[in-house]
């Protein structure tokens, strides 16, 4: 039946469409498959402390093993996924994943470490979201402070409140809620001060070239010492030079993710080097 109805669909689609557009449509066909299939694989980027030099995080990144087209990145189907709705079922996916990780750490005797997960806007705003992640930590009997969410500012942006109730919830669970991609979104300081926030995640478009580029710099102190003065933690994305560094470490910012310390890779390799096994 399905089948029957992609066909209807690729006929409609063949005659209206360009190539770009179709090459989506086949994709988004495809990555609906693919979450049937297990194509879908997490990777982790650790987070580091500067300071003492430990691993204080990670955050899980999507990938997709195509059979034909090998490994995608995040930036070719998560567009398609939001468009589709499909982003529901993959972040649903995705959530239950990094549970089920945290779960199997714990069951080897590996000392557990708070994963961050991005949250699309779209599920963020539907009221029941709160609910989802309750029942999958009491499922796997795990403490909220293990899994991080990270949001983008679009979903803070209207002020209602069924958003501080989502919020309220999620605090109550001891999840530690993140700003992700800080200062490229289309929000107002005003949330800032409405909703009571564990950290801001400063967009690798400012980290990037901080000591050469003098704007990114006073931005970027900028934005470090309002979150200071709010009580927020600061996570600098996208660290990739020593120079980049050394300035972060001038202005008090600890808390780091970049290639400079690790790229993204699979939960083996994550395991090996930077976990401690028993
Ligand atoms: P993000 O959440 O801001 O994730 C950080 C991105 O920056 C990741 O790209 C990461 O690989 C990359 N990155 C980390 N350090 C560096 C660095 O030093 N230099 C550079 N150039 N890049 C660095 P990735 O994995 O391609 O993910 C891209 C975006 O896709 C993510 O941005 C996030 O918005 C989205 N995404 C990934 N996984 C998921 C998911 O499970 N659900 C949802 N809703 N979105 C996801
Ligand atoms: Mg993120
Ligand atoms: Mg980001
Ligand atoms: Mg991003």
């Amino acid at each position: 039946h399905a089948k029957e109805q992609g066909r209807n669909m690729y006929q409609i689609y063949s005659r209206s469409m360009d190539k770009r557009d179709y090459h989506s449509f086949l994709l988004e066909r495809d990555l609906r498959k693919a979450l049937l299939k297990d194509e879908l694989v997490v990777h982790l980027q650790p987070r580091v402390n500067t300071k003492t030099g430990r691993i204080v995080g990670a955050e899980a990144l999507v990938r997709w093993m195509h059979p034909q087209l090998g490994l995608i990145a995040p930036c070719e189907f998560i567009p398609l996924a939001e468009e589709s709705g499909l982003i529901i079922p993959l972040g649903k996916w995705m959530k239950r994943k990094v549970c089920e990780l945290l779960d199997n750490w714990r069951n080897r005797g590996i000392p557990l470490i708070p994963i961050g997960v991005n949250i699309s806007s779209q599920r963020f705003l539907q009221k029941d979201f709160s609910k989802e992640v309750r029942s999958l930590l009491e499922e796997y009997q795990l403490d909220g402070k293990w899994l991080e969410l990270e949001i983008t500012e679009n979903s803070i942006m209207k002020n209602e409140e069924y958003i501080l109730e989502t919020l309220r919830e999620l605090k109550a669970l001891g999840i530690k809620i993140y700003i992700d991609d800080f200062g490229t979104g289309y929000s107002s300081f005003h949330y800032l001060k409405t909703f009571k926030l564990d950290g801001i995640k400063i967009d690798q478009s400012f980290v990037q070239n901080l000591s050469c580029q003098s704007e990114n710099a006073e931005i970027t102190i900028a934005m470090i010492k309002m979150a200071k003065h709010l009580k927020m933690d600061v996570i600098a994305e996208g660290v990739e030079t020593e120079e980049e560094l050394a300035f972060l470490l001038e202005q008090n910012c600890f808390h780091v993710q970049g290639y400079l310390f690790g790229k993204p890779c699979a939960i083996d390799e994550f395991e090996k080097c930077y976990l401690t096994t028993v």
